[in-house]
C-alpha cells in the first residue's frame, strides 16, 4: 500500500516538496509492469530531520511533471534541477576510458539525433556511455542497493543505489541509477556496496524496438539525483523526497552539484577530470570518494 502524505511546496531558490510524517511503507510497489521493484525494508532508509515521510509521487502534479518520463512538464522539470549544465569529461591522458557521448539534459542522442518528446520533452535524463554486452558496470562510490527492476518504459533493466554524504564527501544524499543494463545482478534491496565493484554489466535492455530497432543499443544510462533528506518514494521510478535531478558530472566536479550553480560557473570550470579505477584495479587518483562508472584501459 503507498502511503500518502500531505504536500505543500516552498518556494525558495527552488522550489522544495515537503512532506508530512507519514510512516514508510513496509514494501514498494511491486511487480506492476513498468514499474521498478525493490524497496523492502530492512536496508540504511535513514529518517531526515522532521520525520520520515512519502511522497505521493503518482497523484501530485508537480512531481509528475518533474520526474514522470511520459508526463514530463518541462518547467516543474527545471525547478529541480533539470537544465543542461554544460559540464564535460576531461580523459586521462594514461588510461583508455569508455567515453560519455550524451550529456544531462541535452536534445540529442550519442549519434547526433534528436531525442524523442515523448520522454521528458525530448531531454536527456542523465548522461550516455555506450559499452558492448557485458561489460562490467562499477558503483560510483559506495551505496547501498534500493531498488533493481524494470524501469518506466525507456529504462530497461535497472538498479539504483542511495549514496550517505559519507559515502561521497558531499553534503547531501544522492543516487545513481544504471539502466539499460543487461540483467539483474545477484544483490538484494539494502545490501551495501563498495565504490569501483562491480554491480551489474552493461546491456540494451529498454532499447530494443524503438529508434534503435530490433539491435538495439548496448550502453549505460545513468541518472543522478540528490536531496537533502535520506527518504525515498518508489511508484514509477524512484524519486527522492525534496529532490532535485543531478548531472551525474557533478560527482566528479564536486560541490556545488546543482545545476542552476553549475551553469553559471565559467566554461573553464567545466572541464572535469574524472576520477577512475583501472582494470588492473588501481583507483585513480588514490582517496577519491567517486570513480567513472566503467573501469580504464592503462595504456
Ligand atoms: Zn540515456
Amino acid at each position: 500500500m503507498r502511503a500518502l502524505g500531505a504536500i505543500a511546496v516552498v518556494a525558495a531558490i527552488v522550489a522544495v516538496a515537503m512532506v508530512a510524517a507519514t510512516p514508510p511503507a513496509a514494501e514498494a510497489q511491486m511487480g506492476e509492469r513498468g514499474k521498478l521493484k525493490g524497496g523492502k525494508k530492512g536496508g540504511r532508509k535513514p529518517t531526515p530531520p522532521g520525520g520520515p515521510g512519502k511522497v505521493a509521487a503518482d497523484t501530485n502534479p508537480e512531481i509528475i511533471g518533474a520526474f514522470i518520463p511520459t508526463r514530463a512538464n518541462l518547467d516543474a522539470m527545471r525547478i529541480r534541477g533539470f537544465l543542461e549544465t554544460g559540464l564535460a569529461p576531461v580523459y586521462p591522458d594514461d588510461a583508455d576510458c569508455p567515453l560519455m557521448t550524451s550529456a544531462f539534459g541535452v536534445a540529442t542522442r550519442s549519434d547526433g539525433s534528436q531525442r524523442s518528446r515523448r520522454f521528458y520533452q525530448g531531454r536527456h535524463g542523465g548522461f550516455d556511455i555506450p559499452a558492448d554486452e557485458g561489460t562490467p558496470i562499477l558503483a560510483l562510490a559506495d551505496g547501498t542497493v534500493v531498488t533493481m527492476g524494470e524501469g518506466a518504459a525507456i529504462g530497461g533493466l535497472a538498479i539504483v543505489l542511495q549514496h550517505a554524504p559519507e559515502d561521497t564527501g558531499l553534503d547531501v544524499w544522492t543516487y545513481t541509477e544504471y539502466k539499460h543494463i543487461q540483467e539483474l545482478p545477484p544483490l538484494t534491496i539494502g545490501q551495501r556496496v563498495a565504490m569501483g565493484e562491480l554491480i551489474a554489466r552493461a546491456g540494451k535492455t529498454g532499447t530494443t524496438g524503438g529508434y534503435y530497432g530490433a539491435d538495439g543499443f548496448s550502453h549505460l544510462h545513468m541518472t543522478a539525483f540528490f536531496s537533502t533528506g535520506g527518504e525515498y518514494e518508489i511508484g514509477h521510478m524512484l524519486i527522492p523526497v525534496g529532490g532535485q535531478w543531478m548531472d551525474p558530472m557533478a560527482f566528479f566536479r564536486r560541490a556545488p552539484v546543482e545545476s542552476v550553480n553549475l551553469i553559471d560557473l565559467p566554461e573553464a570550470e567545466k572541464s572535469v577530470p574524472i576520477a577512475f579505477k583501472t582494470t588492473d584495479g588501481r583507483i585513480v587518483p588514490e582517496g577519491t570518494k567517486v570513480v567513472w562508472p566503467f573501469a580504464c584501459v592503462p595504456r
